[in-house]
């Protein structure tokens, strides 16, 4: 059953360009895609391909340009005030910085804490058990001990599984998690993924996963979209994006890491050939096609291909399907 649909949607933004001039920067271009309840979609791609400002836009936590958000079966678009406030509890975000997105003066049970508030979602001795459940969850036990403590006296690693817990005391039906591993120590990432996992597969957690790092995607994920320059052009499972991958930019991010292990190689700096995408400068035609080694002139540089269906399940845009 479907739980997040998004329609055509589209982030435009002006952006700066010396001191008086602005120039438009697509971000997000015309992106259609739908999430069943439980799924864990990853979006894959390197920056500037918009994979961040598509998960913030799904939340609702930027003004879209055009199209439609649809959750739970509701077009949530337009909603404002209490309608928001009632959509922001089902739907949570986890952020790449486990530094700067808590709060340094607030100890870790006024962390977890002040969601119940804020949506009034428990208070008293309620709100104080559903601190240590949150807690055992991301396992930072003795629950106690841990709640009494302050972001600084954590490492990196426990600082986002605080993250991880304050997303989840909500008890929210999606949750976006944002590159949540890429700041933390080597030594704690496979560690963190497995335990979103598993989290996920216990709650029944619909899950947009972005990264920068296929082999995680791999991993962690049902599908994987592969994004460029805004636009999706690639989806399906990981068998057929990650073994089987058609769109010569997945074969090129594939290439990119040497050993597809997540334990091993989480994150590993990739070289694409080519200059990295610009949203403010996007070609005519295929956006790829002047990194494409099987570029076809008068074809990929008039024509922008659409995103089809080439097998049950597996999307591509790309003129050589
Ligand atoms: Fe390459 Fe052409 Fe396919 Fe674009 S449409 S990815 S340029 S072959």
């Amino acid at each position: 059953m479907e739980l997040l649909k998004l329609e055509n949607l589209s982030v435009h933004f002006q952006v700066r360009k010396g001191l008086f001039k602005t120039t438009p920067s697509k971000a997000v271009d015309g992106v259609s895609l739908s999430m069943n309840k439980g799924e864990t979609l990853a979006v894959v791609g390197e920056s500037g391909s918009g994979k961040t400002t598509l998960g913030r836009a799904s939340l609702r936590l930027l003004k879209l340009t055009s199209g439609r958000i649809f959750f739970d079966g509701v077009d949530v678009t337009d909603l404002k005030d209490k309608e928001l406030q009632r959509l922001r509890k089902r739907a949570q975000a986890i952020f790449q910085d486990p530094y700067s997105s808590i709060n340094p003066f607030m100890s870790i049970r006024e962390v977890l804490m002040e969601p119940l508030a804020i949506h009034k979602a428990a208070e008293g001795k309620e709100a104080e058990e559903r601190v240590y459940k949150a807690l055992a969850d991301v396992k930072l036990t003795p629950e106690e001990e841990f709640a009494a403590k302050y972001p600084h006296m954590l490492s990196g690693g426990q600082r986002q599984r605080v993250g991880i817990a304050r997303a989840l005391i909500l008890n929210p039906d999606y949750v976006v998690a944002d590159e949540p591993v890429s700041m933390v120590d080597a030594s704690s990432r496979a560690e963190i993924l497995h335990l979103m996992r598993s989290l996920q597969q216990k709650y029944g957690i619909t899950f947009l996963y972005i990264t920068h790092d296929i082999a995680s995607a791999k991993f962690f994920s049902d599908r994987i979209a592969v994004m460029y320059l805004g636009r999706i052009v690639e989806l399906g499972s990981p068998n057929d994006v990650v073994k089987d991958p058609l769109h010569p930019y997945t074969q090129a991010l594939i290439q990119a890491v040497p050993e597809p292990d997540p334990a091993n190689r989480l994150h590993e700096r990739k070289v694409i050939p080519g200059e990295p995408p610009t949203p403010t400068n996007i070609p005519k035609g295929c956006r790829f096609h002047p990194r494409c080694p099987s570029f076809m002139k008068s074809k990929c540089d008039v024509i922008d291909p659409s995103l089809a269906e080439v097998k049950p399940g597996h999307y591509v845009s790309c003129h050589l399907y």
